[in-house]
């Protein structure tokens, strides 16, 4: 038994892992081993304070996590400070959100310890994989925008870039989803209460922020303070030594900002108030694709904006080519990337810098600015553009709006120039935009303030130059491009799925597709091959039945794992129609329960995902759901052809759990409405067949398949555009569809809420009286067609391996680090030194 353990740990014997989740490449090796046995020892012991006897799993989770941390700490400062010494260009990535997820899993995978990790933790008795379990996700994220930068800054390590993250340090992250009763309920996420072993506090790189106050003589005054204080957190590449960082902003009181207080001798009084200026970064606010202008929200945009611009400048400061050519050198070094327009205050955060505290004019001041920012577009929903009132915005940041008027008057002059005498053009492109309470449109601002603008798929790309920002397109077309997004193939693969990166690694050995999945076009030779096709076959399985466990163990559901296992998780919203795949459901379960001697293929349709608190039609939808998840599931006659699951609290580690179980992922958004989807690439990467509308990177993701290779269905963006134009009306779908008039007859009438007959009348109404926004009746038939096609494939399983096969080996083009070369390359004028 020892000797064989010796054997294990020198890698002389392949043998699979000693559990599932972990893939044969982290083969453990002795010395390490020992090394980590010791220093989760040591952590255990000093650290966390503990004995074997008294320590809980938290505990353990956190002197392993501690241990693996150490291994990063050298390789860490040697990037920085190699950074320092050689003084290449640096990308700075901006953003409100980072939905990180679990760290300990990531960080074991990319320094390739997770064998002698295991390893060292199995000699002591303890299960790596059941202490992961308790690292809280760092959920700093709504959905897909926060996912992405996620995802951006682990291929930015992987690719050598040298990059630094900067976000707010939210106390409270995304809100824990429960259902009661079928209702969502919000519970705050506390995702700190146990400390962070991940994160370091560095005090000595506080930023003083200022808001409010007003200008007197050119000058901001009487302004309140707020102090931010950054915790930095190591990203590391996979396998390449490379380690930047993520550096994330907690709001804190300084001793003056409650001087008056003081002085008035209100001691108690004064403490209590610094809640009121570290509130900035208590919380996540919990919208995706919707604004919401809150004041808050606007503090803490600013917060994360001048603390990172301010720490930014303070390093360029320190480098030597600053001391040759000083601001001149600022864009050759520097590249901030804007995600979304949330950070868009760096525009005239940096004018304000460069004018007022650096003494410059306004025209070096611009050339700066706009040479160094850049903006990412994430979507053409009105409802989810910027749009801040003029007073809020004055009464926060009056200096800014100076300086925002300012622009917007160079702005409108060159308009003039460019288009004499066109004056609805020019009003239409103003910034600031007039009647009912002036608005000022951060699109706008970015796109003027920068000098690159990019979609995140190449429809969305295109879209944007033909709609929302078509006179921005017209005047500044070079500044638009495209940068279809991706996922990283490290954790959405390598970790999520050991049973399928073992398959690859059999088939395609060496490393090299890890960090370039083109490799994985290689497989297709393998499409016919009845031994692959059987072991993808199995390794699906391996996976189907991992979460049969947890869905039995969680909500007490017996699911049939040979049924199809057909999945729509993401943010729940109307324009990602999850009401299109319920008339689905209904039309199914309609048509068992009318036809009881009927054989059908048998299917798992599995939910996940979060509403916006206030977002009262997706909270229904979420109801809905739900009731016909209970009718289903306790109708023997119908749950032996139908099961509906919907997952709690869905997340990114949850995400990493169930995405590769799935054969069918639903992607069913109105043409035009998804920017780009990244839930559809993970998928698409872990062997599930894709339903889909040409939305999003969907319409990539079928190029580079075929289009044999994924069902597509519905209107595309020409079309929906046209009906739309034509005048769309619902009713005539309704009238003329017996099937689909049957379901939302049921809707209206009670039938899925007998409790309460009325409950789901907002429903019919937002579909038969409120013109159906998203035209979920218009693309019904095609959907339920479609859907009948995939019953049939999913029957001849020979046809489903071969087509998901080539799903994965046509994945190459999505992978984040092919899309972080291209801003690099096309946007940053940076290098990626692997
Ligand atoms: C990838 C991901 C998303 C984005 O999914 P879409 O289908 O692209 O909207 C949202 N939430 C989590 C947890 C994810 O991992």
């Amino acid at each position: 038994m020892a000797e064989n353990k010796v054997q294990q740990a020198r890698g002389m014997v392949r043998r699979p892992s000693l559990r599932k989740g972990i893939s044969l490449r982290g083969m453990p090796e002795l010395e390490n081993v020992e090394e980590v046995k010791a220093s989760f020892n040591r952590h255990l012991h000093f650290t966390v304070g503990k004995d074997r006897n008294v320590a809980t799993n938290i505990d353990f989770m956190q002197a392993i996590s501690m241990a693996v941390r150490d291994q990063l700490i050298g390789k860490w400062m040697r990037t920085q400070q190699n950074y320092h010494e050689t003084d290449p260009k640096r990308v700075y990535y901006l953003s409100l959100e980072w939905y990180m997820g679990r760290t300990l899993g990531n960080a074991m995978l990319n320094l390739g310890i997770q064998g002698s990790t295991e390893e060292a933790l199995n000699q002591l008795g303890l299960a790596i994989d059941e202490l992961e379990e308790y690292e809280e996700d760092a959920g700093l994220g709504n959905g897909g925008l926060g996912r992405l930068a996620a995802c951006f800054i682990d291929s930015m390590s992987t690719v050598g870039l040298p990059a630094h993250g900067y976000g707010i340090r939210y106390e409270y992250g995304i809100f824990k989803q429960e259902f009661v009763d079928g209702w969502q309920r919000e519970l705050p996420d506390n995702w700190l209460r146990y400390g962070n072993p991940w994160e370091i506090q560095r005090p000595e790189s506080t930023q003083n922020i200022r808001m409010y106050g007003h200008v007197s003589n050119g000058k901001w005054v009487d302004t309140k303070q707020v102090l931010a204080v950054p915790y930095d957190t190591p990203v590391p590449g996979y396998k390449n030594d490379v380690v930047n960082t993520l550096r994330l902003w907690s709001a804190s009181a300084p001793v003056e900002f409650q001087l008056d207080s003081f002085n008035r001798g209100d001691y108690m009084g004064a403490v209590i108030e610094n809640n009121v200026a570290e509130d900035i970064s208590r919380v996540l606010y919990p919208n995706d694709n919707f604004f919401e202008g809150k004041e808050l929200r606007l503090k803490q945009q600013y917060f994360l904006v001048a603390a990172s611009l301010a720490d930014i400048i303070r390093r360029h400061k320190t480098e030597p080519s600053w001391k040759e050519r000083g601001w001149a050198c600022f864009p050759d070094k520097a590249a901030i990337q804007l995600n979304d327009t949330h950070p868009s205050l760096a525009v005239p955060e940096l004018m304000r810098i460069l004018i007022d505290e650096e003494g410059k004019d306004w025209d070096e001041s611009w050339k700066i600015t706009t040479s160094t920012l850049s903006y990412t577009n994430h979507t053409v929903l009105p409802e989810a553009l910027e749009r801040w009132p003029v007073s809020l915005f004055e009464k926060l940041l009056p200096r800014h709006l100076q300086l925002v008027y300012e622009i917007n008057h160079r702005h409108m002059e060159a308009v003039k120039a460019k288009y004499p005498g066109d004056n609805d053009r020019l009003s239409r492109m103003s910034i600031i935009e007039e009647g009912g309470g002036k608005r000022i449109h951060m699109g706008y601002l970015a796109i003027v303030g920068t000098h690159a603008v990019n979609g995140v798929a190449a429809l969305h790309s295109e879209l944007i130059k033909k709609t929302i920002f078509k006179d921005f397109y017209e005047m500044y077309p070079e500044r638009f491009q495209n940068k279809t997004n991706g996922i990283t193939p490290r954790r959405w693969l390598i970790k999520a799925n050991p049973a399928l990166t073992n398959l690859i690694d059999e088939k395609l050995p060496g490393e090299k597709w890890a960090t370039d999945l083109y490799e994985l076009a290689k497989l297709k030779k393998f499409a016919d091959d009845k031994d692959f096709m059987r072991s993808i076959q199995n390794a699906k399985r391996e996976n189907k039945l991992s979460v049969c466990r947890l869905v039995a163990e969680e909500y007490g559901i017996e699911l049939d794992v040979d049924s199809m296992f057909d999945c729509h998780v993401k943010r729940i919203h109307e324009y990602k129609r999850q009401l299109l795949n319920v008339l689905h459901m209904i039309t199914r379960y309609n048509e068992i329960k009318a036809n009881p001697d009927k054989e059908f293929t048998p299917r798992t349709v599995m939910f996940g995902g979060k509403c916006a608190p206030g977002y009262e039609m997706a909270k229904r939808i979420i109801k809905l759901i739900n009731n016909v998840a209970d009718k289903c599931n306790n109708d023997p006659a119908v749950s032996k052809y139908l099961k509906v699951v919907y997952f709690e609290n869905y997340r990114v580690s949850l995400a990493e759990k169930i995405i590769p179980a799935v054969d069918l992922s639903e992607q069913i958004s109105t043409a035009g409405t998804e920017a780009s989807g990244t839930g559809n690439m993970k998928f698409m990467l872990n062997g599930s067949l894709t339903i889909g509308t040409m939305d999003g990177a969907n319409v990539e993701m079928a190029e580079e398949m075929g289009l044999e290779n994924i069902f597509i269905f519905g209107m595309d963006v020409d079309e929906v555009h046209a009906l739309g134009a034509k005048g769309y009306n619902p009713h005539e779908f309704y009238d003329n569809n017996a099937t689909l008039r049957e379901c939302l007859d049921q809707i209206r009438d009670g039938f899925w809420s007998p409790e309460d007959p009325s409950m789901f009348s907002m429903i019919w109404d937002t579909l038969m009286t409120r013109g159906d926004q998203y035209m979920l009746l218009a693309d019904y038939q095609s959907y339920i067609d479609k859907q009948r096609e995939v019953d049939e494939v999913y029957r001849d399983q020979k046809k489903w391996l071969k087509m998901a096969i080539h799903n994965i080996a046509s994945i190459g083009k999505f992978n984040s680090d092919r899309t972080i070369r291209e801003y690099a390359e096309e946007i940053w004028g940076a290098q990626c030194r692997n």
